[in-house]
């Protein structure tokens, strides 16, 4: 036997759900680890032991679910105790989770390198999300290389106090917040990794954001000091990959899913940006970068596509003025394509919060 992908054997475990949090077991954060040796798969999965029982049913679909696959000659899932409180000193506490009053949905932008249109897209869907009648923030979490108060239109801009926080920047109808309204672009910092998790918490608890729908965090490439801020500290309600159709391709699709996996933030979707480009003369679509890439790292990891924006000067231009394509120019085609895309990014971000209930929307019905 020759075994299974890495990617075939996570499809299969996330159509399991795992009891007791309801999600599925690659989303609930018990994996403690995958092994296939030719054909031969050990997945150890993380119990509370009063728990173990009603998980045995959830053991042998999972069981059953990897050992169908093709390459697959058996599959054994054993359950092993989460460590308590007293048996795992050396763990080190997680601090509380930040609250953030008024802001209902956090959703971080992440890309697995630089240069592929994160930024961009950030501030393009957040613009769109504006249009479909949300109130949107977005926090830049670049703190080495801040770039949204250029993006959004407004470098020279500086926050006011406001009830002893910050006011955040008002750019195009949102909210906006960077460690570059505070710093001389010209004058880097250096920056210690402690300094960094102190910076993005102030920027998100010391920032009178004022009510949000949605705050969108533009996060640093890879995996840093702004990651892992964000997995222990922030209640993250999910994230959106921004990939081009190539730099997917070579990223290593289980190490992009266990980061999610290990801290417990689901995949909202993947965004397949600089996806063709249409010639201006005469329509033709090249696709400069390859094509499909990130619909079909979606497909494989089991989380939605969201949908694909082009190569367009527009968007750059546009980008370059401080007035992105959505706000500049909010019929064009590539703005519908974000609009369709912050549709579907809010649409599961409501299914994990919950509708709006709003006050007054039903009548007050009194008996006497
Ligand atoms: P990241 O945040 O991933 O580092 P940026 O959003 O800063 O990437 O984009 C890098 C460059 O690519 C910018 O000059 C931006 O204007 C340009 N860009 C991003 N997306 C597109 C696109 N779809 N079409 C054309 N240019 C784009």
């Amino acid at each position: 036997m020759s075994g299974a992908s890495d990617a075939a054997i996570s499809r299969v475990l996330a159509t399991v759900t795992d009891p007791i949090s309801g999600r599925p077991l690659t989303e609930c954060g018990r994996i403690r680890s995958i092994r296939d040796e030719d054909g031969d798969v050990l997945i150890v999965l993380e119990v509370d032991p009063k728990n173990a029982k009603n998980l045995e049913e959830t053991r042998r679909k999972a069981e059953d679910a990897v050992a169908g696959l093709p390459g697959i000659a058996t599959c054994h899932l054993v359950l092993t105790a989460e460590r308590d409180d007293q048996k795992k000193p050396a763990r080190p506490q997680k601090p509380p989770t930040l609250d953030l009053p008024g802001i209902r949905a956090v959703v971080t932008v992440a890309s697995a390198k630089g240069g592929v249109g994160k930024s961009t897209t950030t501030m393009n869907l957040a613009l769109a999300l504006a249009a479909q009648g949300r109130k949107v923030g977005v926090l830049d979490a670049d703190i080495y290389g801040p770039s949204i108060p250029q993006m959004a239109g407004v470098p020279d801009q500086k926050p006011r106090a406001e009830n002893g926080r910050m006011g955040a920047i008002d750019a195009h109808g949102l909210k906006v917040m960077s460690i570059g309204f505070m710093v001389d672009p010209n004058r880097p910092v250096i920056w210690r990794g402690p300094m960094v998790m102190g910076a993005l918490e102030q920027l998100l608890k010391d920032v009178a954001w004022g009510a949000l729908d949605i705050l969108l965090v533009d996060m640093p490439p890879g995996t840093g000091d702004a990651q892992l801020t964000m997995a222990q500290r922030v209640p993250v309600t999910g994230a959106v990959i921004v990939s081009t159709p190539q730099d997917i391709a070579l990223l290593d699709a289980r190490k992009g899913l266990n980061m999610f996996r290990q801290v417990n933030i689901p995949v909202l979707g993947f965004v397949e940006n600089m996806s063709y480009h249409t010639c201006p003369n005469c329509g033709h679509i090249e696709h400069v970068f390859d094509h499909g890439g990130a619909r079909k790292a979606a497909e494989e990891l089991g989380v939605p596509f969201l949908g694909e924006i082009p190569l367009d000067i527009k968007i750059r231009l546009s980008m370059d003025e401080g007035k992105p394509l959505v706000a500049a120019d909010p019929d064009s085609p590539h703005s519908r394509a974000y609009d369709a895309i912050a549709s579907g990014l809010w649409q599961a971000v409501e299914t994990r919060i919950g509708p709006k209930r709003r006050k007054g929307l039903f009548p007050k019905i009194s008996f006497r």
